[in-house]
């Protein structure tokens, strides 16, 4: 949840943004990210030595921006970029990631930065690490962040629990819903949003009320002028 909900910069306008449209992490956002939750690719020390590229890559803004606004189209309902979450068929798993991203950024009007150069050894497109531990409890250890995230995503979504906050001013609007048919993300944003109609009835009902008031007003006017004729 967190991941789909830190800010990132719009590609297209520069400004903060909620919505899935191709962005670059804000740099502040992401130091914050990686400081709370650590890195989304393994750990440094648990890969493999001689990988170049690879840390530069997976901390760079643009290439955080790629995997958000991938679980942010997920969140929404985007059947591609739930297979790319499921990263299932590991054959062309890199291609279509590459073909969706390179889609948005088509329809957004951007040209998309790619990292070609540098050999890539980890990449958000690759499956879900994890292995199996047989103890007294069985447990699933998964290998990094990004697995972590694609698993909790999957189970909330077959469970038909992920949901975007009905606050359209909602700074948070991914989240997991815990009971049948709620609509906003907490009690803040059902709060705002009943005030917010509260004020706006209220403003319809005064307005009605002095249409009527004037309505009136002239109508007394105009029967006081008639009475005078008399
Ligand atoms: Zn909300």
């Amino acid at each position: 949840m967190a991941l789909a909900n830190v800010w990132p910069l719009d590609l297209t306008t520069g400004q903060p943004t909620a919505s899935s449209v191709p962005a670059m992490a804000d740099a502040k956002s992401f130091v914050q990210f990686v400081k709370r939750y650590g890195p989304l690719p393994p750990r440094p020390e648990e890969q493999s030595l001689g990988l170049p590229g690879h840390r530069e890559t997976f901390e760079n803004p643009v290439a955080f921006g790629e995997i958000q606004l991938v679980l942010r189209s997920a969140w929404r309902g985007d059947n591609s970029a739930i297979d790319l979450i499921a990263a299932e068929d590991q054959e062309t798993a890199r291609d279509r990631w590459h073909l969706f991203l390179q889609n948005k950024a088509e329809s957004a009007g951007i040209e998309r930065k790619t990292f070609e150069g540098s050999p890539i050894e980890w990449s958000p497109a690759d499956p879900i690490r994890a292995r199996v531990s047989v103890g007294t409890n069985l447990e699933i250890v998964v290998e990094d962040l990004w697995s972590l995230i694609r698993l909790l995503f999957l189970q909330d979504h077959r469970g038909d629990r992920t949901r975007i906050c009905n606050n359209e001013k909602c700074l948070a609007p991914y989240f997991v819903q815990h009971r049948r048919g709620q609509q906003y993300c907490g009690p803040d944003c059902a709060t705002a949003v009943a005030s917010r109609r509260y004020r706006q009835k209220v403003k319809k009902a005064l307005k009605r009320l002095q249409q009527e008031e004037r309505a009136r007003a002239v109508d007394a006017m105009r029967d006081g002028k008639e009475g005078g004729n008399y």
